[in-house]
Formats: C-alpha cells, sequence, structure tokens
C-alpha cells in the first residue's frame, strides 16, 4: 500500500537522487584533489632545485652492501646449537673461564640479501624522498 502513496513514492525518489548526487560529488570532490595534488607537486618540482644529497638523481648509491646488493650475516643456527652453547657457556661461567664460541662456531662467511636496498644496490634519496629535486 505504500507504494501506491504519491507522497512516499516521492520521498523515496528523492532520497535515491540525493544519494546519487552525494556519490558523484565526492567522486568529483576525490578527483578534484587528486588532481589539485598533482598540480601542487608539479609546481613544486618546477620550482624546486636539484637535490644535493643525490645531485638529482633521487636514489644513492646503498651504503650497507655498498652497491654489492649482499651484507654478510650470521649463520643460520638450529635451536639445538643455541641450547648446547647456552649450557657450555653457563658451565665455563661457572668454571670461571671465558666462554669461547671461536672454537664451537665454525667461521663460514654467509651472505643474505641487502635488506636496506632488496637487492637493487640503491637507496632512495631521503633528502628528496626519490624525486631528485627538494
Ligand atoms: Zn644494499
Ligand atoms: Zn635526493
Amino acid at each position: 500500500m505504500v507504494g501506491r502513496n504519491p507522497f512516499f513514492t516521492a520521498v523515496a525518489v528523492g532520497a535515491g537522487t540525493m544519494v546519487a548526487l552525494g556519490g558523484s560529488t565526492i567522486l568529483v570532490s576525490g578527483m578534484g584533489i587528486a588532481v589539485a595534488k598533482r598540480v601542487a607537486r608539479t609546481k613544486r618540482l618546477k620550482m624546486a632545485r636539484p637535490c644535493s644529497q643525490c645531485g638529482g638523481e633521487g636514489y644513492l648509491a646503498c651504503d650497507v652492501c655498498l652497491r654489492a646488493c649482499i651484507v654478510r650475516c650470521r649463520a643460520p643456527r638450529s635451536m639445538r646449537d643455541i641450547m648446547n652453547d647456552s649450557r657450555s657457556r653457563s658451565s665455563a661461567a661457572r668454571k670461571g673461564a671465558e666462554p669461547t664460541t671461536a672454537e664451537t662456531t665454525p667461521a663460514v662467511p654467509v651472505y643474505c640479501s641487502c635488506p636496506a636496498c632488496g637487492t637493487s644496490g640503491y637507496q632512495r634519496c631521503l633528502n628528496c624522498l626519490g624525486d631528485g629535486r627538494v
């Protein structure tokens, strides 16, 4: 019975229009903000001078791995090894001797991928945040 009442129909149609208008307003304002941001960024970059830190490149050679993309890291150890080590350490401490880990752990160099640059060899310049200009 509600649908036949012209008043309710008008309200329903009105509400639908409002929702549609509201949605498109949000969409348009969102796009407007995006465009305004891009314009502001372009303007800022036009006015900006090349970054002195990276020489306008936006990226710097990774200073963690020195562009080797791999860094020397600790050898992976099993839980049993760690337990054994701590046990021998505590027994050594009781005897009053210096714990000698060099004897027990073989000095095998282990390399892993550089966590600072993700094996790219480059880091984003912190001064200009990769824009190359400040
Ligand atoms: Zn690196
Ligand atoms: Zn820079």
